[in-house]
């Protein structure tokens, strides 16, 4: 394994590294069994995708959202974490990585031992609804007991505001918190290791870029090229967990 050059200069700058920051998209969770929703197949090319003002104005719309969660949750709450998140959740916990940020919704990065307040969540988490007027959380497991009784979208109990996903919908607002704390860790960062992100989507993949202009050494490791290669200080267009363990040393 030290005989691949390209997995040696990786853990070479992982050695180096005093604060990195690893930025996960879709690819890191393709290899958990979670479909890729943008990749040719995927749901949001099968179906129209509902975006938040439909869901806000549209009951509709609502019970359509609930269908839709309702049926993709099973492989979701199947999923559990792969060598790729045991490395980066690795990293963490030896203090070699300040923080993950994600725009992935599925938790695998908590589930595989990265604290939470290490995990920044870009769009949001899929594992759990929240009120969007009073922020109270809910399970989904009693949402959709209750949705499969009567197909009626859920409400608080407490404000009877709209219950949705904890995600951010196409058309909804990114969460300023998570952008700006994300930010924060990018320009503390010495080492940008972006992992499974095809950096097409803004203003998330702008992260990688602010961190190479910031003086960062920005690591690529991603199953097919991004627009981003020609900036990157190493490129890796291979499989992600298999790369990340054997880099970080981790089955
Ligand atoms: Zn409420």
């Amino acid at each position: 394994m030290a005989a691949d050059p390209d997995i040696a200069a990786l853990a070479r700058l992982l050695q180096q590294a005093e604060r990195a920051v690893l930025f996960t998209g879709a690819g890191i969770s393709t290899e958990s069994g979670i479909p890729d929703f943008r990749s040719p197949g995927g749901i949001w090319t099968r179906y129209k995708p509902i975006d938040f003002d439909d869901f806000i104005n549209s009951e509709a719309a609502r019970r359509e959202a609930w269908r839709r969660k309702f049926a993709t949750d099973p492989t979701m709450r199947a999923a559990q974490p792969n060598r790729g998140h045991r490395a980066v959740a690795a990293l963490v916990q030896r203090g070699t990585a300040s923080s993950v940020i994600t725009q992935n919704i599925d938790g695998l990065h908590q589930a595989s031992g990265v604290p939470e307040a290490q995990v920044i969540e870009l769009h949001g988490n899929t594992t759990y609804a929240h009120c969007l007027d009073c922020g109270r959380r809910y399970e989904i497991e009693a949402l959709r007991l209750a949705f499969e009784r009567d197909e009626v979208p859920p409400r608080c109990a407490d404000c009877g505001g709209l219950v949705k996903t904890a995600t951010v919908s196409f058309g909804q607002p990114m969460p300023q918190a998570a952008m700006q704390r994300a930010e924060r860790e990018t320009l503390a960062a010495d080492l940008f290791i972006v992992a499974g992100s095809s950096l097409v989507v803004y203003p998330a993949a702008g992260f990688p870029e602010l961190a190479k202009r910031n003086g960062a050494a920005l690591v690529i490791v991603n199953r097919d090229p991004t627009g981003l290669d020609d900036i990157a200080d190493l490129v890796l267009n291979r499989a992600i967990g298999e790369t990340l363990g054997a880099a970080v040393g981790v089955d």
